[in-house]
């Protein structure tokens, strides 16, 4: 039976991708490799408990029906991260995988939804992006591109339009909270035409923006 470093198990409602609104329970996964320089979840970098896969499932099952999204930190760190989206998959669950985009995720259970960040350049962190996974996604897949400022949104552009991401999967424009108006982002995806769907996060508003657990 597979062990994983658990931050917290919680339910809230979805505040990102085309799943927000939605009741979702998340199992938040501890440790993450990369230092972005807006991380907004510094805390599930390190600690966390050992729990069993099968402990994860019944704190899951505990919480109610519906999605389920294994985040962190970085999930794909650890090597039972597959196992447990497996066994909620296989558990009847919606299953949504939240990934910073630089570890392999071409192994995972088919009937789970990525959503793969691209680390744009502001984030410190855009040289970690493991292009190979772009191959990987599926079109019931999303990737997510944040942004903090212009340049990061030119680049952003630039990667939709030379991957082809529309065709590949959703794509979602979002803006680093308190760093860029989300005013300006909408202006200028607009301008440019892009297929993209622009977000907020949707909790970060219902609650303040700080708040762990929700
Ligand atoms: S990948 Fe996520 S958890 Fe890791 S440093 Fe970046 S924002 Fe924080």
């Amino acid at each position: 039976m597979a062990i994983l470093r658990i931050c917290e198990i919680f339910k809230s409602i979805q505040g990102e991708s085309s799943w927000a609104g939605l009741p979702c329970v998340f199992v938040r996964l501890a440790g993450c490799p990369l230092d972005c320089r807006w991380c907004d979840t510094a805390y599930a970098k390190q600690g966390g408990s050992d729990l069993s896969l099968e402990s994860i499932l019944a704190q899951v099952a505990a919480q109610g029906p519906g999605l389920v999204e294994v985040t962190g930190g970085e999930p794909m760190c650890q090597a039972g991260a597959p196992a447990l989206i497996a066994a909620l998959c296989r558990a009847g669950r919606t299953v949504l995988v939240e990934t910073n985009g630089c570890e392999d995720i071409s192994g995972l259970d088919q009937r789970a939804h990525i959503i793969m960040d691209i680390k744009c350049p502001s984030s410190g962190m855009s040289q970690r992006t493991r292009w190979e996974n772009l191959a990987a996604l599926k079109p019931q897949d999303e990737v997510k591109l944040v942004l903090a400022d212009r340049g990061d949104y030119e680049y952003a552009r630039d990667i939709i339009q030379t991957h082809g991401l529309a065709q590949r999967c959703g794509v979602l424009l979002s803006t680093v909270h308190g760093q860029l108006e989300p005013r300006l982002a909408v202006e200028w995806l607009l301008a440019d035409q892009l297929p993209v769907r622009f977000q907020l996060q949707m909790h970060k508003y219902i609650w303040p923006p700080d708040t762990r657990g929700v």
